[in-house]
């Protein structure tokens, strides 16, 4: 089983840089997003193609618009949580999410107040 681990940075100029790389990314996968999704809208106005072209299109697209939605997840690019870019965070091996640290700590409580099992849920972690 893989340890849930939190990744902290301390030094506030790496901090600034991860904050803005991250961003940037989030960014540029959105373009790309919006552009599959134009692609999409043409392809569904496009008169000159058969419904199997169409349909043959369209999921093509589809499956590319789901990679990049499943690689911006999968990257600690942001809180599942809070949607916050600015936090350590922990990978999440159950949901296959990076949490920050608060969100984590909230989720772990409200199981635990719930009286599930947290600690299976949301083990301790040990920081890095
Ligand atoms: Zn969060």
């Amino acid at each position: 089983m893989k340890k849930y681990r939190l990744i902290k940075v301390r030094n506030p100029r790496l901090k600034y840089i991860r904050y803005n790389l991250r961003r940037f990314l989030l960014y540029l996968s959105g373009e790309k997003m919006r552009e599959i999704m134009d692609a999409i809208d043409e392809v569904l106005a496009d008169k000159s193609l058969t419904k199997e072209e169409r349909d043959e299109r369209y999921w093509q697209l589809h499956e590319e618009l789901d990679e990049i939605s499943d690689l911006s997840k999968k990257a600690p690019l942001y809180c599942d949580g809070c949607g916050s870019s600015n936090f350590d965070m922990i990978y999440d091996v159950g949901m296959e999410t990076w949490t920050c640290e608060y969100c984590y700590q909230e989720f772990r409580e409200f199981e635990r107040k719930r009286g599930k099992d947290y600690r299976k849920m949301y083990p301790d972690y040990e920081r890095i």
